[in-house]
């Protein structure tokens, strides 16, 4: 496959994706994002082969059944009642990616950073030439607004239909651990370009991705990727542009 920005991109079928060892800096994806925003919400690989390929995450899980976080291996799911579950490790994902984290020193976050501020810090806290990157924070926030989405059954509708029903909560103050990754816009099609956070409170009372924050204080790891495998289910293409979504169907996505 073509390599942009600097970003190695390898397609993998499921049978090459369970041969796919885990490397350090080295992402690893469960489909693309055009065939997430498509409505392709069946799931693909169990949490447990995705998280062979990695211990820190972020996702979906079958038929968009909530926001997925993976930490220190662990998988999360935030369901769209703002609660928090251990999904059984044979449910599917339809959209993951993970990495084996192995950052670099912590950073200290001076707050309050509200979200822009943090996503401009974690920019320049990024390792050089990097061209995607996945980070940790651990912090206490002022306040956070996370959304999920309920579980969808078939016949599957585009995202952007589904996200008009998303549910968006508040929470706050809290301790929490914040993952997710940052992908260039080169890459639209493939992964959500720019920072995507998901927050797990510390005791796990709820959880979501991030809309919205501000930070009062934490600590940042950030792990530069330099290469993204893609596991491909039957019929998704990867093209890192090419019939991808356009910045503003992204932009209605990921925002409330
Ligand atoms: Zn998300």
């Amino acid at each position: 496959m073509s390599v942009d920005p600097g970003l190695a991109l390898v397609a993998l079928d499921r049978a090459g994706a369970a041969r796919d060892p885990a490397a350090a800096h080295v992402a690893f994806q469960v489909s693309t994002l055009a065939a997430l925003l498509d409505g392709r919400y069946e799931g693909e690989l169990t949490l447990a082969e995705l998280t062979r390929h990695g211990d820190l995450g972020i996702g979906t899980l079958d038929g968009l059944d909530g926001e997925l976080a993976v930490l220190d291996g662990e998988c999360w799911q935030a369901r769209a009642d703002g609660t928090l579950h251990r999904p059984d490790p044979a449910t599917r994902t339809p959209f993951a990616v993970v990495v084996p984290f192995t950052p670099g020193p912590p950073e200290p976050l001076a707050g309050p950073l509200p979200l822009e501020a943090l996503c401009a810090r974690l920019d320049a806290l990024r390792p050089a030439g990097a061209p995607a990157c996945a980070v940790r924070v651990d912090g206490r926030l002022a306040r956070a607004r996370l959304r999920s989405v309920p579980r969808q059954s078939p016949p599957y509708r585009p995202l952007a239909e589904v996200a008009r029903h998303q549910a968006v909560w508040e929470t706050g103050p809290v301790e929490a651990t914040i993952v997710g990754f940052r992908f260039p816009a080169a890459v639209q099609a493939l992964e959500v370009p720019g920072w995507h956070l998901h927050l797990l409170a510390a005791d796990r009372s709820t959880g979501g991705h991030v809309l919205d924050l501000v930070l009062e204080r934490g600590t940042a790891r950030l792990d530069g990727s330099s290469a993204l495998h893609l596991e491909l289910p039957p019929g998704v293409v990867a093209e890192a542009r090419g019939g991808g979504p356009t910045a503003d169907a992204i932009r209605r996505i990921e925002q409330g």
